[in-house]
């Protein structure tokens, strides 16, 4: 072998630990200030505390009279409290008077509690007179009235920093005013494809060449996992071609690259990252698909050599990029992996034993559990089998079957469905 990284070359990784160098050496990236309605789905990089109170007024909840729930203690429907009707506060209004013992005061929606008032009658439970209001049912202080900064104090830390911002959060913001609001940097990913096979989809196939797929799964992921791709198109396998393909994808924050890192002739990223000067940290791990995987820091630049067949690649990145992409985007740890379920198998299944075995899966929810099935088609080159399915079913290495209705780790590449 023409290795010259005896220490990482041998050696082949299991998962958890390959992960672990490979998050080892991703840093948080920096922020940047965004337009509130561009922030969906970025990650907030500072906590926020809102400098007023949410609501900013003690206010009523229904229709009705604001009344001192003490005068309705009495009240029902055949012997009715009358109070006298002091003014009509439509949201948006302040009132002018306040609500004394035997007053109530007909009140909106979102308007300004009245002072004196402690408790809102809804409209369906009065009958209107002239000056007066029949209440036929009794009411408890504080019944259907909001308090001024009962959802959000003044002064209180109300989202943390590493918050995914989704439309509850952008309306919690907005309610903050806050038009502007420091996100984590959105990573730019490169995406190189190796091989002489390989052709781009709009190019004329020749026999025996392939159609580039993984570039786009690639970018799909990419875009998924909230960071920005760009294509740098087909790399031939030369170590000339290779080496310059890498030079122009350090432009990037991230580099990716599929195929040529296996043990064939005309895999050469391998010796072109070493040749670059790239601190490589890791070759091989112990799963299926996907045991090529190289993965090393070039001019500060996470790079991660995945595997050229199509499911293997993106399997690779949902297990060791994705992750590492979410740790630069500022994600708590504890999201930095796919979300793991336990799941019933429909049918008995068979993997290798030699290693941990990621099988493709449709995930479902009825009754009370989760189920998994598993497809059909599970060769590494089988894309199909990476549609119509959200999970991947974890075998550990040395299980070689595993029998129907039993309980199976699953992790969840997209929500599951429910029925099934
Ligand atoms: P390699 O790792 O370069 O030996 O490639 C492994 C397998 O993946 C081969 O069958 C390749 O033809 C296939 N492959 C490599 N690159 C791509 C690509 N960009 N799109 C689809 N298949 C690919
Ligand atoms: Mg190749």
């Amino acid at each position: 072998m023409k290795d010259k990284n005896p220490v990482t070359t041998d050696r082949i990784f299991t998962v958890e630990e390959a992960q672990q160098v490979v998050l080892e050496a991703i840093v948080p990236f920096g922020h940047e200030r965004m337009p509130l309605l561009s922030c969906l789905g970025r990650v907030l990089a500072e906590p926020v505390t809102p400098s007023s109170d949410i609501p900013p007024y003690d206010n009523s909840s229904v229709d009705g009279y604001a009344v001192r729930a003490a005068d309705t203690r009495e009240a029902t429907s055949e012997r009715p409290c009358l109070l006298e009707t002091v003014e009509e506060i439509p949201a948006g209004k302040i009132p002018q008077n306040g609500v004394a013992s035997g007053q109530a005061a007909r009140i909106m929606t979102g308007a300004v509690m009245p002072v004196g008032a402690d408790a809102v009658v809804m409209v369906e439970n009065t009958h209107t007179r002239e000056r007066t209001v029949e209440i036929l049912k009794p009411v408890a202080p504080g019944q259907n009235v909001r308090y001024r900064g009962e959802d959000v104090r003044a002064g209180e830390p109300a989202l943390a920093a590493g918050i995914e911002l989704g439309p509850g959060e952008i309306g919690l913001l907005a309610s903050f005013r806050r038009s502007f609001v420091t996100v984590t940097r959105k990573p730019t990913v490169a995406i190189l494809s190796t091989g002489d096979e390989v052709v781009d989809i709009d190019e004329r196939a020749e026999p025996g060449q392939i159609v580039n797929s993984n570039s786009y799964s690639l970018a799909a992921l990419v875009r998924k996992a909230g960071a920005t791709p760009i294509l740098q198109g087909i790399v031939r396998d030369t170590e000339k071609d290779v080496k310059e393909a890498i030079k122009e994808a350090l432009c990037a924050d991230f580099v990716l690259s599929t195929g040529g890192v296996s043990v064939g002739d005309y895999d050469f990223v391998k010796q072109a990252l070493i040749d670059l000067g790239a601190d490589m940290r890791l070759w091989r791990v112990r799963m299926k698909p996907g045991k090529p995987l190289a993965f090393g820091v070039i001019e500060n630049k996470p790079y991660f050599g995945l595997p050229g067949n199509p499911v293997s690649c993106m399997v690779s990145f949902l297990l060791f990029t994705r992750p590492a992409l979410r740790k630069a985007m500022g994600y708590p740890a504890s999201e930095w992996h796919l979300p793991m379920v336990a799941a019933t198998l429909t049918h008995p299944i068979r993997a290798g034993g030699d290693r941990r075995h990621y099988l493709r899966a449709r995930v479902f929810y009825r009754g009370d559990r989760f189920y998994a099935s598993a497809a059909t088609g599970q060769g590494s080159g089988m894309l199909s089998s990476m549609t119509g399915t959200n999970g991947l079913i974890v075998v550990e290495t040395g299980v070689t079957a595993i029998a129907e209705n039993s309980e199976v780790e699953t992790l969840l590449m997209r929500p599951w469905q429910s029925g099934g």
